[in-house]
C-alpha cells in the first residue's frame, strides 16, 4: 500500500458516521470522512433516546414545540459529531445536514403512536393525524434534503449549533477538528445562501459563547441534474462539492432507488441498459453531469474541491473516470478504502503512460 500511495494522486476518504467505523477507515488509509450521515444516529444501538427526541420534533404542531424538541436533540447531535471528530483529529470530516423524508422516522403502528402520544401529552388520534399529514406520494422527491432546512430553518440551526459547539469544545481540549458541512439535494445557489445565512448567525453566537474562533468549510452535494448545470452559480457560495451519485443516478434515469429493482433486472436481461446503474457507474450520462458540474463549478471557483460520496465512490472500475474528471477524492465505506487507493494509483499510472 505504500507503493500504491507513491503513485496515487486522487484522495481516498470514507463514508462513516461513528468513531468505530472512522477508526477502521483510518487504519485502512482513509484521509478523511467524505460523508457523515447524521441520520445513522437514529438507527440501531443507543438510538432510542435521540429517536424519541426526533419523533417529538416531527410530531410538533407549532414552531415553538419543534424548537423545544430540537433543543433536546441538540446534545445528541453534538456528542455524536464530537466522538467522530475526535477520532478524525486533524483530518477533514464532511458532515451532511439531515436528509431523509421525516415520515421515515415517524412512529409507525398503533403501539408506537400510543407511546408517542403519552410522551408528548396528546391523544393517539392526534398523533395519527400528524403522522398521516406527513404522508407524501413521492417522498424521494418530496420534503427531504435542503428543503427540510428551508421549510423548517430551526432544523438547520440546531445542527449548525451542535456542530460548531463540538468544534469549539474539541479545540479547547487540544484537538484539531476539521469540520466541513454540506447541504444535500441542492437545486440552486439561493438555497445555499439561505442556509449559509443561518450558519453565519450561529457561528457568531457559538464563538461568543465559547470565546473561541474557528474555521469550517461550507459546501454542497451535487445530486440533482439541475445543480450540475448551474454549478457555476452554486460554486459562488459552496467551497466544495460532493457528488451524491446515488441520487444523481436516480434523478438522471428517473429510476426510484427504492422501487426499481425488478425493472432494472429486466432491462439488464433484455440488454436495454448494460448494467444496474446504481451499482455500476453510468459514465455516459451521470458521468457527463459530473464532468459538467466540476467544470462549471471551477469556472467560478478555480480551487473548488470535488469529491464523490455515492456508492460509486467505492467502485474501482469508476476510479479512472473520476480521476480524469478532476475529482480530488473518492469516498467509500471503510472496507473498500484499500481497493479505492489501489484503483486511484492505477488510474494515475495509466494516465502517465498514456501521456
Ligand atoms: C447519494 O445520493 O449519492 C448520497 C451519498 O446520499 P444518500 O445515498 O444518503 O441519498
Ligand atoms: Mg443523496
Amino acid at each position: 500500500m505504500k507503493l500504491v500511495d507513491k503513485f496515487r494522486k486522487m484522495g481516498v476518504r470514507t463514508n462513516a458516521d461513528n468513531p468505530i467505523d472512522a477508526q477502521k477507515a483510518i487504519d485502512f488509509g482513509a484521509e478523511g470522512i467524505g460523508l457523515f450521515r447524521i441520520e445513522h444516529m437514529f438507527y440501531g444501538e443507543n438510538s432510542e433516546k435521540p429517536l424519541e427526541k426526533l419523533r417529538n420534533m416531527i410530531l410538533a404542531n407549532t414552531r415553538d414545540e419543534r424548537v423545544a424538541a430540537l433543543d433536546e436533540l441538540e446534545p445528541y447531535i453534538r456528542e455524536s459529531a464530537k466522538g467522530t471528530l475526535k477520532v478524525m483529529d486533524g483530518k477533514p470530516l464532511t458532515f451532511r445536514l439531515m436528509d431523509p423524508p421525516l415520515h421515515e422516522f415517524a412512529p409507525q403502528g398503533e403501539e408506537k403512536m400510543k407511546e408517542a402520544a403519552k410522551r408528548i401529552g396528546i391523544s393517539y388520534e392526534d398523533v395519527k393525524k400528524r403522522v398521516d399529514g406527513l404522508h407524501e406520494v413521492n417522498p424521494m422527491m418530496g420534503l427531504r434534503g435542503v428543503r427540510l432546512g428551508i421549510i423548517y430553518p430551526e432544523i438547520t440551526r440546531v445542527q449548525f449549533r451542535a456542530l460548531f459547539s463540538a468544534t469549539c469544545e474539541l479545540m479547547k481540549e487540544g484537538y484539531h477538528p476539521m469540520l466541513e458541512i454540506m447541504v444535500p439535494l441542492t437545486i440552486n445557489a439561493a438555497e445555499l445562501k439561505h442556509q449559509k445565512a443561518i450558519a453565519n448567525e450561529v457561528k457568531e453566537e457559538v464563538e461568543k459563547k465559547y470565546g473561541q474562533k474557528f474555521e469550517y468549510k461550507f459546501g454542497t452535494m451535487i445530486e440533482i441534474p439541475r445543480a450540475a448545470l448551474v454549478a457555476n452559480q452554486i460554486a459562488e457560495v459552496a467551497e466544495f462539492f460532493s457528488f451524491g451519485t446515488n441520487d444523481l443516478t436516480q434523478m438522471t434515469f428517473g429510476f426510484s432507488r427504492d422501487d426499481v429493482n425488478a425493472i432494472v433486472k429486466t432491462y439488464v436481461d433484455e440488454k436495454i441498459i448494460p448494467a444496474d446503474p446504481f451499482n455500476s457507474f453510468d459514465r455516459e450520462c451521470v458521468g457527463e453531469l459530473v464532468k459538467i458540474g466540476i467544470e462549471r463549478g471551477r469556472s467560478t471557483r478555480t480551487n473548488l474541491k470535488c469529491g464523490v460520496c455515492g456508492e460509486h465512490g467505492g467502485d474501482p472500475t469508476a476510479a479512472e473516470f473520476f480521476y480524469k474528471a478532476g475529482m480530488n477524492y473518492v469516498s467509500c465505506s471503510p472496507f473498500r478504502v484499500p481497493v479505492a487507493r489501489l484503483a486511484a494509483a492505477q488510474a494515475a499510472i495509466k494516465e502517465a503512460r498514456e501521456k
